[in-house]
């Protein structure tokens, strides 16, 4: 597979942390390939730094050390708003615990990284078909009954599927998932998981899945280990 059809790539990323005036380094230099359309598992005990690690390629913590390109951008050398755009425009999230917004209903959640990235003028003149996709989403993955719920009147596998439809809502092409059915019991995460698939398959999307569960890694084409803050099998070939 030739370099342009790789969509996200770590090279030798450090990162530490400063505790106490000393210095705590948690990756080593690690080193990561995601191509176009791929499925690739990144597993490892707790506390190897994957989390870390998805920050770092997700755009929300600075590393050390190191580079993070999307699509061959060097995205921690852009401007803070070229980052910003780099992360709403080709990165979608989902997280083991939602992070959903408490007070807002399941529609709007889905609409919220629209309303942040949109001046409220241009969020209007949208609006119709902003709601139109968010609830098409919705619907798609059935929740049709429950749009004006908020989460905490949601089940786990619900509040789920809103994060996934949230992470969908602006077609990124790279999905970061980290540990997305770890709060889940197995019936419900798997369900969650056929919706997930379904996704990637559907839109072609690189998927990045962080999991402890061998039977999901094994559905990935590739599967990367990650110890002690260091990778193996990161790279394609
Ligand atoms: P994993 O996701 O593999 O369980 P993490 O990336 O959450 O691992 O954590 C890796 C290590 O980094 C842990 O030892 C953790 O205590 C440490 N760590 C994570 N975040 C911070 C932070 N903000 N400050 C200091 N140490 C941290």
């Amino acid at each position: 597979m030739s370099s342009s059809e790789i969509v996200l790539r770590a090279r030798e990323v450090k990162k530490s942390y400063r505790i106490a005036r000393r210095e705590l380094p948690i990756l080593h230099g690690c080193d990561l390939e995601l191509a176009r359309g791929e499925r690739l598992a990144l597993m490892g005990p707790s506390g190897a730094g994957k989390s870390t690690f998805l920050h770092v390629l997700g755009l929300l913590d600075r590393p050390t050390a190191g580079q993070v390109e999307i699509d061959g951008e060097d995205a921690w050398r852009q401007s803070l708003e070229r980052r910003a755009r780099l992360r709403n425009e080709r990165l979608g999230f989902v997280f083991q615990f939602y992070h959903l917004v408490a007070e807002l209903t399941a529609l709007e959640n889905v609409l919220l990284p629209a309303m942040i990235r949109w001046n409220s003028l241009a969020f209007d003149a949208k609006k119709a078909q902003f709601y139109a996709r968010a609830s098409e989403l919705l619907e798609r993955f059935g929740l049709s009954e429950r749009m004006k719920h908020r989460p905490p009147q949601l089940s786990g596998g619900e509040r789920q599927r809103v994060a996934l439809a949230r992470a969908l809502f602006h077609d990124p092409p790279i999905l970061i998932a980290d540990e997305p059915t770890g709060n889940l019991d197995r019936e419900t995460g798997e369900k969650v998981l056929e919706l997930l698939f379904e996704e990637q398959a559907r839109r072609q999307l690189s998927l990045l899945l962080v999991t402890h569960d061998e039977r999901l890694a094994a559905r990935c084409e590739r599967v990367a280990h990650m110890d002690a803050g260091r990778i193996h099998n990161g790279l394609r070939g």
